[in-house]
């Protein structure tokens, strides 16, 4: 048999099992599929066929302010179009509230977050006034003013009915993990710096959950092996890996692929609606032509 890095890497790890690869593709509900999406649901479905495994689809769809209706259906038919299947029924995120719900109150019982009252104003107020605000690979990071304020004023808001955004104390998430690394297809292993981002926002004000929290407690909820997306997410995996190791969950491998880019370089977004799916189809593109523009 053919000497596979993939399953070799698989077969030394105790706790994933070599016969189950996972994968999952999670766009969020926001608007229309694009290439960059495409390559994302590319890379995780031929790694889940090459291995036998199973692909899945997932709606990250908690942030309510820009997910709109109609996109749940138009991405299905987009991939549908395109030859993907997946293998379980989609996973909507605002179905799993109350398991998010569930991991903010186990963190809060480990006093490893902590409430956040500040709007973005405070922020950006703050830190106008630092002398260096500290900066993380997406710009400046939150600068700890709800991690300085005492006990007695956090439990005076809380009585007062404020609803607190809950962020990761990551320098007390350092040292309750001791250290940990993650391992990426392509990046090797890679240490992890939990405070890489600050102290992120678990759970927002509005919907009790965040990003970072929703995608870790699915991926294990899930059970996937291999957690494949573009490597503009690199950053946010050394998160990943703390929480997971914070809630005791099994830790997934990673594949970080190249995202596409426009002439310019520029990533791709929803501005580009000339390399939407639905723009392509409509200028009479077959999906192997779709297919076929994706970088190889
Ligand atoms: N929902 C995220 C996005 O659309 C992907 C998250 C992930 O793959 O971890 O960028």
């Amino acid at each position: 048999m053919k000497h596979d890095p993939l399953l070799a890497i698989v077969a030394n790890r105790p706790k994933l099992r070599p016969s189950m690869v996972r994968t999952r593709f999670a766009p969020s509900p926001t608007g229309r599929l694009h290439l960059g999406h495409v390559l994302a649901a590319q890379v995780a479905h031929d790694l889940a066929r090459r291995h036998g495994g199973a692909f899945l689809l997932r709606h990250e769809d908690i942030d309510s302010t820009r997910v709109r209706d109609h996109h749940y259906a138009e991405i299905e038919e987009d991939l549908r179009w395109l030859g993907f299947r997946w293998d379980e029924p989609p996973l909507r995120q605002t179905t799993r509230l109350e398991a998010y719900a569930a991991a903010i109150a186990q963190l809060r019982s480990m006093g490893v977050i902590y409430p956040c009252f500040c709007t973005r104003k405070d922020i950006l107020h703050e830190i106008s006034a630092m002398a260096s605000a500290p900066q993380g690979p997406e710009g400046p990071l939150y600068p700890g003013i709800c991690r300085r304020i005492d006990p007695e004023t956090v439990q005076r808001k809380l009585a007062a009915g404020a609803t607190p955004a809950w962020r990761l104390d990551s320098r007390l998430a350092a040292s309750l993990t001791g250290p940990l690394t993650f391992t990426d297809l392509h990046h090797g292993t890679v240490g992890v710096r939990p405070d890489l981002l600050g102290d992120v926002v678990l759970s927002r004000k509005d919907i009790g959950a965040a990003y970072h929290l929703a995608v870790v407690v699915d991926d294990a909820f899930q059970n996937i092996s291999h957690v494949t997306r573009g490597e503009d997410l690199l950053p946010s995996t050394h998160i990943h890996r703390t929480l997971q190791s914070l809630l005791g969950f099994p830790e997934p491998l990673y594949l970080h692929h190249r995202l596409v880019t426009d002439g310019s370089g520029r990533r791709l977004a929803k501005r580009h609606d000339a390399l939407a799916i639905a723009t392509l189809r409509e200028r009479g593109c077959s999906p192997s032509d779709v297919l076929a523009m994706l970088p190889h």
